[in-house]
C-alpha cells in the first residue's frame, strides 16, 4: 500500500527557496545533512541541490537545465558529481577512501565538486571515522550532502559538523494544491480520488489531462448503478475496457475497510455497508485475481471479474430486531 511518491518538486519550495538564498549568500554549510522522513524527497532535493551548486549559469536562481553542466547532471555523467551509495549492506572503509581520494582533486568543471551519500547511517565505524576526516578540512570547492532516515543514528562527530535539514513527508493538502494550480478546471473531488488511486503526482496531472477525469467519473457513476441498483454490467464493462481500473477497485476495498475499522469516511465510493467478514472475502478475492492476471495474461479477466464483482452487492440480511 505504501507506494513511493513521485514528489514534484514544487512542494518543497520553502526548502528549495532557503538552499537558494544561502547559495546566494554563500552560506550554505559544505556538509548538508538531509535527515528524512519516509515518503520525504531527500533524493530529489539532494539531487536539485547539487544541479544547483554545479550549474553553470548566473542568471536563474535554480539549475538552468541548459548548461553542459545541466546537462551532464541529468545524463548521470558529471565528473564532479559523486554518489556514494552502500556497496552491500554498508559504506565500508575503502569506499570512503575512495571518496576522499575524488574529493580533494580540482574540478573538472571549474564550479565545484559534490558528494552525495545516500544511506550515511550505513557506514561501518572505519568509514564513518574515515568520512570525518575528509569533512572535518573539506577544500573549499567542495559539498557533501548525506542522506538518511530521521530514526537512523549517526556519528555525533559527524552530525556535529553538518548542516541539517528536516525533510517532511509530503502533505497530501500540499500535493492536491499543487495538482489544482496545474489542473484549475478538474473538480476538486476527481483530483482527490485521481491523487489517492494513482499515488503519484505527476502521473496524476498527465492523466487527468488526458481523459482521466472522465474515465474517473465513469468508474464512480457505474459504481454508484452497482451498489444503488444491483446493476452489475456497467462496472464490469468499464473495468474489462480499462484493466488498470481494477486496482481502483482494489483501493475501494482498502478504504471500505478502513472506514469499518475508524468510522473515518474517505472520499468516493464505499462498500463499508458490507460486514467485516465478506469485505475481507472480497478484498481476498481482488488479490487472488490480481496475481492470476500477473502470472496469467491471457486470464480472461471480464469472465473472472463477475463473482467479485456479484460478492460486493450480495449482502447479509439484516437480523430482526
Ligand atoms: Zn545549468
Amino acid at each position: 500500500m505504501n507506494k513511493r511518491l513521485t514528489i514534484p518538486l514544487n512542494w518543497y519550495q520553502s526548502t528549495l527557496d532557503m538552499l537558494e538564498q544561502q547559495i546566494i549568500e554563500q552560506h550554505l554549510g559544505q556538509t548538508l545533512l538531509f535527515d528524512y522522513d519516509e515518503g520525504g524527497a531527500a533524493v530529489e532535493i539532494a539531487n536539485w541541490t547539487a544541479t544547483r551548486l554545479l550549474c553553470q549559469s548566473d542568471t536563474t536562481n535554480k539549475p538552468c537545465g541548459y548548461c553542459h553542466s545541466c546537462k551532464m547532471m541529468s545524463a548521470h555523467s558529471h565528473s564532479d558529481f559523486y554518489l556514494l551509495e552502500p556497496s552491500a549492506v554498508s559504506i565500508g572503509v575503502d569506499q570512503v577512501r575512495a571518496l576522499q581520494e575524488w574529493a580533494v582533486q580540482t574540478p573538472s568543471h571549474g564550479r565545484a565538486k559534490v558528494t552525495v551519500i545516500s544511506q550515511v547511517g550505513k557506514l561501518t565505524t572505519a568509514a564513518a571515522n574515515a568520512l570525518l576526516k575528509v569533512l572535518e578540512e573539506p577544500k573549499a570547492h567542495s559539498y557533501f550532502i548525506l542522506l538518511k532516515p530521521r530514526q537512523t543514528a549517526l556519528l555525533a562527530t559527524i552530525l556535529s559538523r553538518s548542516q541539517r535539514l528536516i525533510i517532511h513527508a509530503p502533505d497530501p493538502n500540499q500535493a492536491l494544491g499543487w495538482l489544482q494550480q496545474q489542473l484549475p478546471d478538474t473538480p476538486n473531488t476527481l483530483q482527490q480520488l485521481a491523487l489517492h488511486w494513482l499515488n503519484d503526482a505527476n502521473q496524476v496531472c498527465d492523466f487527468l489531462h488526458a481523459d482521466g477525469a472522465k474515465q474517473i467519473e465513469q468508474f464512480c457513476q457505474a459504481f454508484n448503478t452497482l451498489i444503488q441498483q444491483g446493476n452489475i454490467e456497467p462496472l464490469h464493462e468499464q473495468i474489462s475496457t480499462h484493466r488498470d481500473q481494477l486496482q481502483w477497485l482494489g483501493q475501494v476495498l482498502i478504504d471500505s475497510m478502513h472506514t469499518k475499522l475508524t468510522t473515518e469516511q474517505l472520499a468516493g465510493p464505499s462498500v463499508a455497508h458490507l460486514d467485516s467478514l465478506q469485505l475481507m472475502g472480497c478484498y481476498q478475492q481482488f488479490v487472488d485475481l490480481q496475481q492470476q492476471l500477473n502470472t496469467n495474461v491471457a486470464l480472461n479477466l471480464s469472465l473472472q471479474l463477475y463473482p467479485l464483482l456479484l460478492n460486493l452487492i450480495e449482502t447479509e440480511e439484516p437480523s430482526a430486531h
